[in-house]
């Protein structure tokens, strides 16, 4: 045992490190997520993570050209404690996890979009500065380092304060985001993938892609760590 692992050890017996998932303590080299929560998180579809029902998300928009989602969302489940726990609880590294993990397992199923860059989904300054980061960062930098496709949060911004969409018909949210992003003047890639924590109705990352086609960018793959359930 070395000096590093053997004052880990000690840490452990006095601060006790819990999994941001199950609450249980963890062991060894675990860290942020347990093992067995790691393994039995409920990914989205059985033979894959190209789910049938999500490629209708976005049919209007036929420059999306795939859309994936790694986890199912269900209320009061492992999936919503770990994004409570990357949005509103301060812990960073649950989102550079979650972005790792899928990046890992979409690789490992062969479909990994081969796009130029990973863009995260702004948040408005005035929100990011509240939390102190933007959680589509992480997931951005996450799923990067599990692919070595570059990231930038740089690229686009958030250049209207919107109400949350919470609540909102599906019409009301696409209202509700209507020009709200901008893109960097000279950026224009020609594929990207769009990273964000959870899917619902989609209209925030469908506008962030009608935003992005008036730079010239001709293909996108939509990537989200959650599928919310209706
Ligand atoms: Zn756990």
């Amino acid at each position: 045992m070395n000096l590093k692992q053997l004052l880990r050890d000690f840490a452990d017996l006095l601060f006790p490190r819990c999994c941001e998932s199950c609450d249980q303590i963890l062991q060894g080299n675990e860290a942020t997520i347990c093992t067995l929560c790691r393994i039995t998180l409920p990914r989205i579809g059985s033979a894959g993570l190209n789910s049938e029902s999500l490629q209708f998300k976005f049919v209007n928009l036929t420059e999306v050209h795939a859309t994936h989602s790694f986890l199912l969302f269900t209320k009061r489940s492992k999936v919503q404690k770990l994004l409570h726990a990357l949005k509103y609880k301060g812990n960073k590294d649950v989102g550079i996890l979650l972005g790792q993990m899928f990046g890992q397992e979409l690789k490992a199923s062969g479909h990994l979009p081969e796009a130029e860059i990973i863009l995260s989904i702004p948040l408005h300054p005035k929100k990011r500065k509240q939390r102190g980061y933007n959680q589509s960062d992480l997931l951005a930098e996450g799923f990067s380092s599990a692919t070595n496709i570059p990231w930038s949060g740089a690229m686009l911004e958030r250049v209207k304060y919107t109400a949350t969409q919470t609540g909102k018909s599906k019409l009301e949210r696409r209202e509700n985001v209507q020009g709200v992003f901008a893109v960097k003047q000279g950026f224009c890639p020609q594929s990207a993938i769009l990273i964000d924590d959870v899917l619902t109705t989609g209209a925030t990352l469908e506008e962030c892609a009608r935003t992005l086609l008036t730079t010239g960018c001709k293909r996108f793959y939509i990537l989200t760590i959650a599928l919310a359930q209706h």
